[in-house]
């Protein structure tokens, strides 16, 4: 696929990308997926979003040709590649920090790599395609084990390992409340993994009543339809024994419905890309002293948001782009032993040619779209 301008993307004839570097990969995608954050990407708010870039960092494939120096990967192997670009070895991977490597991004200062996701984010094309170019090969992807079937595996690359991650940043104790804005795939797999890490209870919150139902019986939590209160945070409180949520999890990003005089006064004067609905609810209906965990995508300035509230209340706040590799072994685990089972999220598979009716029924939130696959020919 390929980035025409805003709302506009489609297939198109490209060069299969070839070796650059010696530890490149070269990777036939077999399935990749779009995310939620494509999104902002394709209504065109991320800054620096050219046309003719390929997106695409949720993919998985059979590796096609490698480097001279790639030591740990050869043509044939089913792999998994993080939607993270990082050497491994400068001193932000060293710490566990793969998002935020410091060696794979000229505006390194903030994020790290990430494929088909702006110059912003690096400039490398991603895997909505049938060929990707796979930098560092020896260290972000993994073999797809044996008894992984490729739609869960392609899930691991971010969607469930940052669902994951955000209940993790929770840092949630046994029997907690724990709320989470936002029934997308991340939102879903923030909330079963909730129950993992030992909370008490599990509510999501959306406005979609066909996501909410599968947040019911896919990650067995409470739901609540924003819409049908004039306060949502009134009625956390409510539900809460008027604490508040110990712990929220913001699952949404800069996207957010919900909240008019919010939009008037963040999106709609175009003082940026959306507003922080979703992370005000979170920070209003958290307990004092309750910690939250933001992994929705915002872009780099934000304001409007109620950070004097967060101060008096003696908030955690925790976020970062998911570290997708450190969370594999445990959710290799999960999924093995039944706990977690990724794609019975996915709703629709749409061959790559479709791509841009794809992107178009994510978008417009039509025909119960919660995830959506994107099949390549050569698959
Ligand atoms: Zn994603
Ligand atoms: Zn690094």
């Amino acid at each position: 696929m390929v980035y025409r301008g805003p709302y506009r993307v489609r297939p198109e004839e490209k060069d299969r990308p070839s070796i650059e570097h010696p530890n490149d990969a070269i990777v036939r995608v077999t399935r990749a997926a779009i995310c939620g954050s494509d999104l902002h990407l394709y209504h065109g708010l991320m800054p620096d979003t050219r046309v003719g870039m390929t997106f695409g960092h949720e993919f998985v494939g059979v590796v096609d040709e490698v480097g001279p120096s790639v030591r740990n990967l050869k043509a044939g192997d089913r792999v998994m590649v993080p939607f993270n670009i990082f050497c491994g070895t400068c001193y932000f991977c060293a710490r566990g920090l793969y998002s935020n490597c410091h060696n794979v991004n000229p505006n390194a200062t903030a994020v790290g790599g990430i494929y088909g996701y702006s110059h912003t984010c690096g400039g490398y094309d991603g895997g909505q395609a049938e060929y990707v170019r796979v930098p560092l090969a020896d260290v972000g992807p993994s073999l797809i084990p044996d008894w992984m079937d490729e739609d869960d595996a392609v899930l691991l690359t971010d969607a469930l390992a940052t669902g994951y991650f955000g209940a993790q940043l929770g840092d949630i104790s046994e029997g907690d409340v724990v709320v989470v804005f936002g029934a997308g795939p991340v939102g879903l797999y923030a909330a079963a993994s909730a129950w993992l890490m030992g909370a008490g209870r599990v509510i999501v919150i959306d406005h979609l009543d066909y996501r909410l139902e599968k947040a019911a019986t896919f990650a067995h939590a409470e739901t609540i339809n924003f819409t049908e209160y004039d306060d949502i945070v009134v009625h956390m409180k409510k539900i809460t024994d008027h604490l508040g949520a110990d712990v929220a999890i913001d699952a949404v990003g800069a996207e957010a419905d919900g909240n008019l005089l919010q939009h008037v006064t963040a999106a709609k004067l175009k003082l940026q890309g959306g507003s922080p609905v979703a992370l005000n609810w979170a920070i209003d209906s958290v307990r004092k002293g309750g910690t939250i965990s933001v992994m929705g995508a915002y872009g780099p300035m934000f304001s409007a948001i109620k950070f004097g509230d967060a101060m008096n209340k003696g908030l955690t706040l925790r976020m970062n782009q998911c570290p997708v590799k450190r969370q594999w072994p445990r959710l290799f685990e999960h999924i093995r032993n039944g706990y977690l089972k990724p794609s019975d999220i996915v709703t629709h598979r749409i061959p790559l040619e479709h791509i841009a009716e794809g992107y178009h029924i994510f978008s417009a939130k039509l025909d119960g779209c919660i995830k959506p696959l994107i099949i390549p020919n050569a698959a």
